[in-house]
């Protein structure tokens, strides 16, 4: 199918000056809001700023999309279930160049930028660190100008509003869709029907040779496609992030509705519509649910009919799709991709498995997350077949496939053959989805230096033996826009009075900061922008949760998910050991800190939301404390999103990034607040490794046992017990929570809490509390000296451009990918 020319428009020049975008923004509202300016809400004109300015991204969208076909560019395919992408408004006006005069404009007409930016949705359409990532990736990927787009879910709700009642997590709906979505273009016309449960039939030829399976699917509900876009640094290249969202077939049954059953009749609606209704908030830990299988298969076996379609309308065949596709998998989520190109070759393309199999090798690359075993997703063959039976013969045949080269190739013992298998043959025998992924793919990576060697170590050792050179590593890293120049403005002048202007397009750039670290006079400047930035989170503090929080005091910082390997209990038992000796030694000079935690937990982890209310209990009683004199303050800010984050990173002096080491494969928090010129406090886990050889080891407070010798503990029989009677602190503040000190409405609530420690303690904080109650206490001898912290700080900010996701993005482009991305503008020295 040939592509129509396209009628050429009229030359549309924009004019972007205040002036005329005032009026576009009148008339916007006027035809397109259907609004006159006396009745319009702030909403209203929200939806007319953006579309204003989405006016200019369409003739990039346009121009980028049809510049990949023209010049036949490979197009780089993300699969992700999650894309935490936040508020896209200041994203987009921003990297257009158009936040100052957009500015003028609205203030013209009488609208405050701020305050309807404030508005704005904030997409939650994902967890955490992941979902995070790739939206990230999707910044960067339009940044260096790579033809991209992301696939994903069309969430009605994302993640859960969380509220703190009483202390306590609370879960709440999010709506972000129920004033619109000015982003997003519906494309009812690119929808696809996705198939589930049914039979397989078996196609023979009169001499009765097998020919081919035929899926015959028992329910079907339709994917229809939602398009945002997604618009790079300067504009350069505008990229589509496709999110799908389920409807029915049939949107209603008449038959049934005329014969008078009104429910009956639009059954079928409502079970499509609950498809793609939530997100499971599970971090971490695999949900395990039907519901959550379909919602994988749907999103997939849309995309990649989407893919093919796209491309067989370019290229007419499919034997070129390795050389102008790449698949990428973000995570197990999206693995059942695999069968399903395998099926559409094979079934509806009529190819051999041996040529099928050859080309979805050489389309999937798979990056893996997390080792954590609950974290990896496998399913019950039981479930998988009832429905996906076709997919269930497919990942039989290729685990023959797989097991044939095992057993050739090398002499494999039963027991390696067993952990090669693509199926567990344990009790309950299931599909192990990373072995598919890894089998499926020309490539897997790991997202930090360690995370990848231990990857081979552990996981996939015996796939990695089979498949050596499959395994690379590719360090994340986050975009600058978001986690700099958008939510630190005022660092990111001072950085240009600096240095100039070129470290907005080259982050490398940013190194010439390390020749201002001995500077006095910046050091101040760096010093005030620190504390404007912390004037800001507290007053938003004071609003929200009416607590003073005294800017010149530290501010000691940790948001991210609550779960147990990252240790906020840790971090928690070390404020009552200090609050124990603030109280004991009132004459010692004491640093004032405030500490600051915000993170959601899965509603059903109940450890993590038990130690949300520890945190919450424990502040109660040291913030109202009068023998602490403010010295030290607890502040659970709920709600933790991109948007709060955005707030509470520029604002941050310490970053806590203190997990289990082996256990958080990278991390991308810790990036950002070391870019904004936090000094971390960590252990030599996932990035923080990279980090601190980036920054260097006199700017970054480590500590703690290795992931070699969390390893050794646990092997050798680890005992808490004995760790915690040498440690008479921490012993004290075991028992003070224990026994009920902060609980005194309820004096058992953590007995069970602390007994696990005692008695297991799998995250090893007692075997790390000294080591990080010392740690803290350098800490504050450097936080003494202020020239000394911030001429860390700002060799943090300095030595941080190799974890800008551009750098990462390239690596992707150049290793994995093998596409073409945009020159690095070229070093001016
Ligand atoms: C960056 C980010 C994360 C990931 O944080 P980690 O500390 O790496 O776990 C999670 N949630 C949000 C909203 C983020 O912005």
């Amino acid at each position: 199918m040939d592509r129509a020319t396209t009628i050429e428009l009229p030359p549309v020049v924009h004019d972007n000056d205040p002036k005329a975008l005032a009026a576009e923004i009148l008339s916007c509202l006027t035809y397109r809001v259907g609004k006159d300016s006396s009745v319009a809400t702030q909403y209203d004109w929200l939806t007319a700023a953006i579309k204003v300015v989405r006016d200019r991204i369409i003739e990039r969208w346009i121009a980028s999309t049809k510049e990949s076909y023209e010049k036949k560019q490979k197009r780089v395919y993300y699969l992700s279930m999650e894309f935490l992408i936040g508020r896209l408004m200041r994203d987009a006006f921003s990297n257009l160049g158009l936040m100052e005069n957009m500015r003028e404009a609205l203030q013209s007409l009488g609208v405050d930028i701020d305050m309807i930016a404030g508005l704005e949705p904030d997409a939650a359409l994902g967890n955490g660190g992941l979902g995070r990532l790739a939206a990230c990736f999707m910044e960067s990927m339009a940044s260096v100008d790579l033809a991209a787009h992301g696939y994903g879910i069309r969430y009605v709700h994302g993640l859960f509003r969380q509220e703190i009642q009483d202390g306590w997590q609370v879960e709440l709906p999010e709506t972000w869709l129920d004033h619109g979505n000015p982003w997003e273009f519906e494309r009812r016309e690119r929808s696809f029907e996705i198939g589930f449960g049914g039979t397989v039939e078996s196609i023979t030829s009169k001499d009765g040779r097998l020919e081919r399976h035929v899926w015959k699917p028992q329910e079907h509900v339709l994917a229809v496609a939602y398009d945002t876009p997604v618009v790079g640094w300067q504009g350069r290249r505008v990229n589509t992030l496709r999110l799908w969202s389920a409807m029915a077939v049939d949107p209603i049954l008449l038959a049934a509705f005329n014969a008078g059953d009104h429910i009956g009749a639009l059954k079928e609606a409502n079970q499509a519509a609950s498809l793609t209704r939530v997100l499971y908030p599970a971090d971490s830990h695999q949900a395990g649910q039907e519901l959550r299988l379909r919602q994988e298969y749907f999103f997939s076996a849309a995309s990649l009919q989407d893919i093919l379609e796209r491309h067989l309308s370019q290229y007419g065949e499919l034997h070129s799709l390795p050389d102008k596709a790449a698949i990428h998998l973000n995570d197990t989520h999206p693995a059942i991709a695999i069968a399903e190109l395998m099926r559409l070759l094979m079934d509806v393309h009529g190819l051999d498995f041996d040529m099928s199999w050859d080309i979805t090798k050489r389309t999937f690359a798979y990056t893996n997350h997390t080792l954590l075993p609950e974290a990896l997703e496998s399913w019950p063959i039981p479930v998988f077949e009832r429905l996906l039976p076709r997919h269930m013969q497919i990942i039989y045949a290729i685990n023959a496939e797989v097991l044939l080269e095992a057993r050739s190739y090398q002499r494999y013992s039963d027991e390696q053959i067993s952990r090669i298998s693509l199926i567990n043959e344990g009790a309950e025998r299931r599909v192990r989805m990373g072995n598919l992924a890894f089998a499926g793919s020309h490539s897997v990576n790991g997202v930090s230096g360690l995370h990848t060697e231990l990857m081979k170590e552990t996981v996939f050792s015996d796939l990695h033996n089979l498949y050596p050179g499959r395994i690379n590593n590719k360090t994340n890293g986050i975009t600058p826009r978001r986690w700099l120049m958008q939510c630190n403005p005022g660092l990111t002048s001072l950085i240009r009075e600096a240095i100039g202007d070129r470290f907005l397009d080259d982050t490398e750039a940013l190194s010439e900061l390390n020749r201002f670290a001995d500077d006095a006079a910046f050091r101040e400047k760096f010093a005030s922008v620190k504390r404007e930035n912390k004037n800001r989170l507290s007053n938003y503090v004071a609003e929200r949760l009416s607590l003073r929080v005294d800017p010149s005091a530290m501010f000691d910082v940790q948001i991210k998910r609550i779960h147990e390997y990252k240790r906020q209990l840790l971090n928690i038992i070390e404020a009552v050991a200090l609050y124990d000796q603030i109280r004991s030694h009132p004459e010692k000079d004491w640093m004032p800190r405030v500490k600051f935690f915000a993170g959601k937990a899965a509603p059903s982890y109940n450890t993590a939301k038990l130690i949300i209310k520890l945190a919450n209990d424990v502040a109660r009683v040291i913030n109202r404390d009068p023998a602490v004199r403010g010295l030290l303050k607890i502040v659970f800010v709920p709600n933790y999103s991109v948007s709060v984050a955005e707030i509470m990173v520029p604002a941050a002096d310490l970053s806590e990034q203190i997990s289990t080491a082996g256990l958080e494969a990278s991390g991308t928090g810790n990036m950002k607040f070391a870019l904004n010129g936090a000094i971390t406090i960590g252990t030599l886990d996932g990035a923080n490794v990279e980090i601190s050889e980036c920054v260097g080891e006199d700017n970054i407070v480590i500590f703690g046992l290795t992931a070699e010798e969390v390893e050794r503990n646990k092997r050798d029989g680890y005992v808490p017990r004995a760790a915690i009677e040498k440690s008479p602190e921490l012993a004290q503040a075991l028992s003070a929570i224990s026994s009920g000190v902060f609980s005194p409405d309820d004096p058992g609530r953590y007995r069970d809490l602390i007994n696990g420690i005692y008695e297991r303690d799998w995250f090893m904080v007692a075997a790390d509390f000294d080591a990080y109650a010392d740690a803290q206490r350098r800490v504050d001898d450097i936080w003494r000296n202020a020239p000394d912290w911030y001429a860390k700080a700002i060799r943090n900010t300095a030595n941080m451009a190799w974890f800008s996701s551009d750098r990462t993005i390239r690596e992707y482009a150049r290793d994995i990918w093998e596409v073409h991305t945009g020159e690095v503008p070229p070093k001016s020295n």
